[in-house]
């Protein structure tokens, strides 16, 4: 693709930072969107901006998305190529005890980026989904057309309202929309609610895990630079599409705690509790449709993975030890 204007949600966030770094070096110019919330430590928010400020082409500003007219000002900013909305609530069990977050940050806002884009004639818009919008669906792996009707969370329901509104938008508008579902992404500077990131740091600093249900539960698990790449690849569809993005490999909780084990020559000491019924028992995504549409294919497995997670844990070990873990 030639030389974009693009707007970014959530580009303070884990995934959003990658992706703008990726547009930076490819010589792209970033909108950049966040509002900075204190959903988990905003210490490494900042930590990410400030990395991406040293761009000269990265544009930051810290707008609320769930207020309506700070977005529709937003069609003041001339030549936006495309919108890539990642920002969102994105913890499955913190959505039962605050719903109304959910609402508010995943659909309402989803809604007025998606005015914005019909008011300014934005031609792509992509949004970030996921694999929790299959509920506990037994069939694995589960492609595109498995029917998402029974979520097991208010964030899959929020994501599925938030899907449903895109086609809308793109029904009406003509809007080039993809949908992208993420299967578990993990990666360097990723988030401190989830596993990858607690287990790391946990291990490294001699205090126990804990595992929810027996450890045979699994999840496909997907490297946050190849989920950058899939998104990259949205912003060129036409028409209005959804499709899978995992690593399409299925890794059991217990062989996730033995990788990061070899890698830090450590062993874990493991408290186990009761499964989480709002978390699903297992995962894996069925990729053909991406990599016929987008051309696109995942670059690392799991092993590869963890060691570049586990490489930026123990090249940065000062700062991970300040930063808070959440539930
Ligand atoms: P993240 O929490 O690190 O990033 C989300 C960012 O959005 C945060 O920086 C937050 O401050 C910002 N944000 C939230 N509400 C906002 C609002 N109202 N206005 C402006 N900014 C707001 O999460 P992430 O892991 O980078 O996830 C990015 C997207 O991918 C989310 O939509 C998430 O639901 C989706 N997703 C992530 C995963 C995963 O495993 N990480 C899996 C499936 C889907």
């Amino acid at each position: 693709m030639g030389i974009q204007k693009i707007l970014v949600t959530g580009s303070a966030g884990f995934i959003g930072f990658h992706l703008c770094l990726k547009l930076l070096n490819n010589g792209h110019s970033v909108y950049g969107i966040d509002n900075l919330n204190n959903y988990y430590d905003v210490n490494l928010k900042n930590a990410r901006l400030k990395e991406l400020s040293k761009h000269t082409n990265f544009h930051f500003h810290n707008i609320d998305l769930t207020n309506k007219s700070n977005v529709l000002n937003l069609k003041n900013e001339n030549n936006i190529t495309a919108v890539i909305h990642l920002a969102a609530y994105a913890g499955v069990r913190t959505s039962l005890s605050d719903p109304w977050a959910y609402q508010e940050n995943n659909v309402i806002a989803t809604l007025n980026l998606l005015e914005l884009c019909k008011i300014s004639k934005i031609n792509n818009f992509t949004l970030a989904s996921t694999s929790s919008v299959y509920g506990d669906n037994k069939t694995l792996p589960t492609t595109e057309k498995v029917p998402t009707s029974n979520p097991l969370s208010p964030y899959a329901a929020s994501k599925i309202s938030a899907e449903l509104l895109s086609y809308n938008y793109h029904y009406h508008y003509g809007i080039n929309t993809a949908i992208l579902r993420f299967f578990t992404v993990y990666g360097p500077f990723g988030r401190p609610d989830m596993v990858i990131f607690k287990f790391i740091k946990l291990i490294l600093e001699n205090k126990p895990i804990t595992m929810y249900g027996d450890g045979k539960s699994s999840r496909d698990y997907t490297y946050v630079t190849d989920v950058s790449d899939a998104l990259i690849a949205s912003t060129k569809l036409n028409g209005y599409e959804i499709f899978n993005v995992g690593g399409g490999n299925a890794t059991t909780l217990n062989n996730l705690v033995n990788i990061i084990e070899s890698f830090l020559d450590k062993k874990a000491t493991i408290k186990k509790i009761p499964r989480d019924p709002s978390d699903v028992e297992h995962s894996l995504a069925d990729i053909t449709k991406i990599s016929e549409k987008l051309n696109w294919q995942p670059k690392y497995n799991i092993e590869k993975g963890v060691r570049e997670t586990g490489k930026w844990f123990l090249d940065n070990l000062n700062f991970i030890s300040s930063i808070n873990l959440k539930d």
